[in-house]
């Protein structure tokens, strides 16, 4: 079972949301689970929910962060950007 730990709503947040809508039709990310350190930050950035960490966790011990929702990735690339280890990487097709 998947957790997500956090919700932004911060009106800058839903207006980004809204903005990337408008002209990103789609993404898609690559996460790295077995570097990830299951810091939350990709989970609780995503304005489009998508995020989650994992119930299992990596060979580090940790929690991964997971797509939980792929099809509401808007590829804005919010995740990959706030990612300390560079863990993420964002498509957009
Ligand atoms: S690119 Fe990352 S932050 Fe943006 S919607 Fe997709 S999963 Fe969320
Ligand atoms: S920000 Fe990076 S290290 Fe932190 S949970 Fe997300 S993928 Fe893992």
């Amino acid at each position: 079972m998947n957790q997500t730990i956090g919700k932004c709503i911060h009106p800058l947040h839903k207006a980004l949301l809204g903005a990337v809508r408008a002209t990103v039709r789609c993404g898609a990310v690559d996460i790295d689970a077995e570097r990830c350190k299951g810091c939350g930050l990709c989970v609780g950035w995503c304005p489009a929910q998508t995020l989650a960490l994992s119930a299992e966790a990596n060979l580090r011990g940790y929690r991964h962060s997971t797509q939980v929702r792929p099809r509401d990735c808007i590829g804005c690339g919010t995740c990959a950007t706030v990612c300390p280890d560079g863990c993420i990487t964002c498509y957009r097709k």
